[in-house]
């Protein structure tokens, strides 16, 4: 349908959510509310490409605070909610379960309960064309024995971090809502992302800024780690068809059908550096490969993710634009030409000026 609906996304100040925002606004007539927190994870700089646009509106929230949560969804009247705020680096999970908990199992709570009031409150045809989307990991499902088998939207849960742990409880809430009070939920599991505005803890862009300014590259253990990358263009992409098209009650994995070990990975950021920024190599040596370091695992550190994403494309007929290496190749270009946004993160200029933005 070519509806025009009100999407009110929470995290949208995040790598994922803006990625949806953006895509959102450039590529649909839909109006958005974003409801972010702005953590330290949250960057305004990253929605600088359609802040201007008349079809969008911020409102500085925590999830948490269901008063406030409940006034925005009575005010902006959403069609579909997209919920994506959360705590999401695995390692800070590790270092602070604490705000994890909050966020992710309490906040979604907080925000069902929200979102149900309001659903009930709405005439019986928005009620029912109303939907509240949850957007999660394939962290969930845990660790992958064989190097054959794929996780499925039916693989039983057994996340291993405390992030994930977290991120599989609010799942059990999520559909908790919609088979005990009837509230229509549609919920996502999907692989790793990479892509533009990443968060430079993040592996992929952590490579590329610590190559970029000479230091050492650091991989876990062996390097061993097998993840399934998916561009996170793609991943707004699947979401949105799955918000609007998406079957209630359901499950879908999304994943990019790119499998890599993670030392692969940095092998290969290194090689497109050595092209595309060999100028800024440090003198004296003859690859950025040379910067590559191994440093002690992680704790509970999940041996291979691989997803099996053939139900989102037999039901809705998405699949992704971007190959491994297309992906990759867009993301180091971005990082080499959009210095200013990073280097705003790393000084952290990029937190400036937020008790202003409300
Ligand atoms: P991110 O950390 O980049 O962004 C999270 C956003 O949520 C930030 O803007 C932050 O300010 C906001 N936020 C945090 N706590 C909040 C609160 N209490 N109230 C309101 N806003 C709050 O995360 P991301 O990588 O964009 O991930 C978004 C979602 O997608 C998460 O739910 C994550 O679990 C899920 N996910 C991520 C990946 C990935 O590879 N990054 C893969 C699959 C699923």
């Amino acid at each position: 349908s070519h509806r025009t609906l009100k999407f009110l996304i929470t995290g949208g100040a995040g790598f994922i959510g803006s990625a949806v925002v953006r895509t959102l606004l450039t590529s649909t007539a839909h109006e958005v509310l974003n409801v972010d927190k702005l953590t330290y994870a949250g960057n305004p700089e990253s929605l600088a490409p359609v802040e201007q646009s008349p079809r969008y509106r911020f409102a500085r929230q925590d999830i948490g605070d269901q008063t406030a949560m409940s006034a925005l969804l009575h005010d902006f009247q959403p069609d579909i909610v997209m919920h994506l705020a959360a705590e999401s680096h695995v390692d800070r999970s590790i270092d602070g379960p604490r705000e994890f908990i909050q966020t992710n199992i309490v906040g979604t709570y907080s925000l069902l309960e929200a979102c149900r009031e309001y659903w009930l409150s709405l005439p019986a045809e928005r009620r029912a064309t109303f939907r509240f989307h949850h957007v999660s990991t394939d962290e969930v499902y845990g660790d992958l024995e064989g190097d054959h088998d794929l996780f499925t939207e039916t693989t039983a849960y057994a996340p291993s971090s405390p992030y994930s742990a977290s991120k599989a409880a609010s799942d059990h809430l999520v559909r908790a809502w919609q088979r005990t009070f009837g509230l229509p939920v549609v919920v996502t599991n999907c692989s790793n992302n990479y892509g533009p505005y990443h968060f430079p803890e993040k592996l992929i862009p952590h490579m590329i800024l610590n190559a970029l300014q000479g230091k050492p590259l650091p991989v876990y253990g062996d390097g061993g780690q097998v993840r399934d990358w998916l561009y996170v263009e793609d991943h707004a992409r699947a979401l949105i068809e799955v918000a609007t098209r998406g079957a209630v009650g359901e499950t879908y994995n999304i994943g990019g059908h790119n499998e890599k070990r993670n030392i692969e990975v940095v092998d290969t950021l290194c090689q497109l550096l050595d092209e595309l920024a060999a100028d800024e190599r440090p003198a004296g040596l003859a690859s950025y490969r040379e910067l590559v370091t191994f440093v002690k695992d992680r704790p509970g550190h999940d041996r291979r993710y691989a997803i099996d994403a053939s139900k989102i494309q037999r039901e809705l007929g998405w699949t992704p634009q971007e190959t491994f290496e297309s992906g990759i190749r867009k993301t180091v270009e971005w990082y080499l030409l959009n210095r200013q946004w990073w280097q705003n993160v790393l000084s952290g200029n990029y937190q400036l000026g937020r008790l202003g933005h409300t």
